[in-house]
């Protein structure tokens, strides 16, 4: 069995490419790293190319052959990092998994820490660009994302989104992503009752190309970040959520329609022209619509399947049960 599956997910990455295989070869070829483990140490780095149009595929191809382990996966457009961290966790075969951003940002030798505290009992450990290299306009929302997540979800870690983080494929291959909710891994993972860890890894600024994230991450953000409170508190239980929130609609609704109703048979009061009256009606409707979306809910969690999320292009180097799984 391979020790460790390292997941680059890129997206028009071309420059960076081959200066991280090099460094990923050295942090890997790493005696103290290997000695973590108590069998003979092996790897993978499956690369995931999200897309690109600027040759990135070309360039991981024509470095397989001088590349031990290097494996490539290449999507039909360009699907989103979630996706491709997803299509990464299903084929890796590494008992532990590592994600790495491919634009050199993350550094290579901090894998070799992380794993360390992996070890130590963790099932998902996070780097924690604790000096983070890019312009304020990034370091500043991710503050506050970072402040509004743990706020809310009491997650204790300072750097939710990071994109070096180490996993027991166990968890890795657990997850469920839709959307862009990569960001969130740690929370989701907590919420499955995974152990969640911290250590601080080096940054650096981005060397070549740009940024794949503009201003719309703040919208999408907030969408990811509603959509995974609702999927952390109610996701196995959505009739709680929806069944409440009808619960309350129906019975205001039936106080109201029972009291014009009463007050139309005892005191004889006209009410077909009261606001009142329709507000009931409203609220009752309502209720039942909650309810049923409710119940609706609960046949939904309970078949959604996680395909569909990513249309695969090719492949390269993958052993038959990869294939498999990938594709299934
Ligand atoms: N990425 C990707 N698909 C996308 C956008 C980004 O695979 O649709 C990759 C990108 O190539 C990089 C990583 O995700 O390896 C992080 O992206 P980026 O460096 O642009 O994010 P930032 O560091 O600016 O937050
Ligand atoms: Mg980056």
């Amino acid at each position: 069995m391979i020790t460790l599956s390292i997941i680059v997910p890129l997206f028009n990455e071309r420059e960076s490419i081959a200066e991280l295989i090099n460094e990923l070869s050295v942090a890997l070829g790493d005696r103290e790293l290997q000695e973590l483990f108590s069998h003979p140490f092996s790897h993978e780095i499956v690369m995931i190319d999200d897309g690109s149009t600027d040759g990135s595929a070309e360039v991981i191809k024509s470095l397989t052959s001088s590349t031990p382990g290097l494996k490539l996966i290449s999507f039909q457009k360009n699907f989103g990092k979630t996706a491709a961290l997803s299509a990464g966790f299903r084929v890796a075969g590494g008992e532990f998994v590592c994600t790495i951003d491919a634009d050199l940002q993350d550094d290579p030798a901090s894998i070799k820490p992380l794993l360390q505290k992996l070890l130590e009992g963790n099932d998902l450990v996070s780097g924690w660009k604790r000096h983070r290299r890019d312009p304020l306009t990034k370091t500043i929302p991710s503050k506050f994302f970072n402040t509004v997540t743990r706020l809310f979800t009491g997650l204790r870690i300072h750097d939710i989104n990071c994109g070096l983080k180490v996993y027991r494929s166990s968890l890795s291959r657990s997850l469920e992503l839709h959307g862009d909710m990569h960001r969130y891994i740690p929370v989701l993972a907590a919420w499955n009752g995974f152990r969640v860890g911290e250590v601080a890894v080096s940054h650096r600024p981005r060397k070549f190309g740009t940024t794949k994230y503009g201003a719309g991450r703040f919208l999408s953000g907030l969408f990811d970040f509603l959509a995974v409170l609702f999927i952390t508190r109610y996701f196995r239980r959505p009739i709680h959520f929806f069944g409440m929130a009808g619960l309350i609609s129906f019975l205001a609704g039936f106080g109201i329609s029972l009291y014009v109703t009463l007050d139309k048979i005892f005191n004889n009061h006209f009410i077909s022209n009261r606001p009142i009256l329709f507000l009931g009606i409203l609220l009752l409707i309502l209720g039942v619509q909650l309810f049923s979306t409710g119940l609706l809910g609960e046949m939904l969690s309970i078949s959604a399947p996680p395909e569909s999320r990513f249309a695969i292009k090719e492949t390269q180097n993958l052993t038959n049960l990869q294939e498999q799984n990938i594709s299934s």
